[in-house]
């Protein structure tokens, strides 16, 4: 028996036992054709998630938390004198800006305010001025906020302007359902341990094969965490140039299978399920949501904290960590913020039970409900 944790963090996601069990297996080296084998049908179900054909796309894997995929989509898919353009409307856009500082690469940070979508008309003046411009690049679902940036618009015009469109899908991928080809998308990503709900350790971009062959005379940023390289091996032998997280992968076969056999419809239902009641349990409760309905991706809830001289979110944090329920702080600086996330393999009624606890909690440390906030 393993303890059911419930996270409502925004990944790792809570595991079913079956999942979590497929990494027990005999010890194999993973250069064996047995193990080859798993990989192609990992690779296989990756694509086949995202609708992505086998002709066009690759799924190309990664040792490494999701990070690394925004890293190496960044540093290797940048020709020589060209320049990036990334779409911010919040942290994980704000990550990636990062990632173009550190390597040094030409880029131009297009901010938004965190709780609305971009308007369409500025990126558009911006790629007219900048021809110059060969990747945009985006966040789908802001995990820090729960904003949905309009990728298919996005994309439609990227492709106008010729320029490569790259999504971090990390927090949507394997839950709101994406299809490459209409959703415009040349480079997608995410981890196993967030939407197909397996363990840490595995990273994964899918992207257009033609793309990475051409990033073959690109500039070299980075040895380990280069697109191209990685692509190349796994073409040519089926496997990570270098050793692959072993048990991870078998974990992720098998949460492909289950993903599968709940399907893509019924689980997106399940997450929008889980997410309602996530909103209606904070509404009931008087909580200030960060994210208008008509911008929300629908997996992450912002909640504001509210005025109250005896809330401390750690209190509470601890109150329900220890009954077994995970919730996690804001990502917003300057704003006093705590996210509920709808990823993972629970239901709403774990939600209905993770209220029960929370209210518990509010009681305790004597926090008046409905909540109250200063005008
Ligand atoms: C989780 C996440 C990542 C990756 O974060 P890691 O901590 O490196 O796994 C990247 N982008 C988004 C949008 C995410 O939600």
């Amino acid at each position: 028996m393993i303890r059911r944790n419930i996270l409502l963090n925004p990944g790792p996601a809570t595991t079913t036992d079956t999942v979590k069990m497929a990494q027990i297996v005999p010890d194999i080296c993973p250069r064996e054709k047995e193990f080859v084998n798993v990989m192609r049908e990992v690779e296989d179900g990756l694509l086949k998630i995202v609708h992505a054909d086998s002709s066009e796309y690759a799924a190309v894997l990664f040792c490494g938390s999701g990070t690394i995929n925004m890293d190496i989509c960044l540093n290797s898919l940048l020709p020589d004198n060209k320049q990036i353009l990334v779409i911010n409307n919040g942290a994980y856009s704000s990550r990636a800006v990062e990632i173009c500082e550190y390597y040094g690469l030409s880029h131009i940070n297009l901010k938004f305010p965190p709780n609305e979508q971009p308007d369409m008309r500025i990126i558009e003046q911006t790629l007219r001025e900048h021809p110059d411009i060969a990747i945009v690049y985006t966040t789908h679902n802001e995990t820090g906020t729960g904003l949905l940036n309009p990728i298919r618009e996005i994309g439609r015009l990227v492709h106008r302007y010729n320029a490569v469109f790259i999504v971090d899908t990390t927090s949507t991928y394997a839950m709101r359902p994406i299809n490459v080809a209409d959703d415009e998308i040349d480079f997608c990503m995410a981890s196993a341990q967030k939407g197909i709900m397996a363990m840490t350790g595995l990273s994964f971009i899918i992207g257009r094969k033609a793309i990475i062959e051409a990033s073959a005379e690109y500039p070299k940023r980075s040895y380990y965490c280069n697109l191209y390289m990685q692509y190349r091996y796994a073409q040519e032998h089926g496997e990570m140039h270098f050793t692959p997280p072993v048990q991870v992968i078998y974990s992720v076969r098998q949460a492909l299978k289950e993903y599968f056999e709940e399907g893509e419809q019924n689980k997106w239902a399940r997450h929008l399920r889980v997410f309602h009641a996530i909103k209606k349990g904070l509404k009931e409760l008087g909580f200030k949501i960060y994210i208008s309905d008509d911008n929300e991706a629908g997996l992450v809830v912002a909640a504001l904290y509210p005025d109250d001289e005896n809330w401390d979110f750690q209190k509470i944090h601890d109150y329900c960590y220890d009954k077994g329920f995970t919730i996690y702080p804001g990502k917003i600086s300057g704003m006093g913020m705590f996210r509920l996330c709808a990823l993972g393999a629970i239901d709403q009624e774990d939600i209905e039970a993770f209220f029960v606890v929370f209210r518990e909690a509010l009681a305790l440390y004597n926090i008046t409900v409905p909540v109250k906030y200063v005008e």
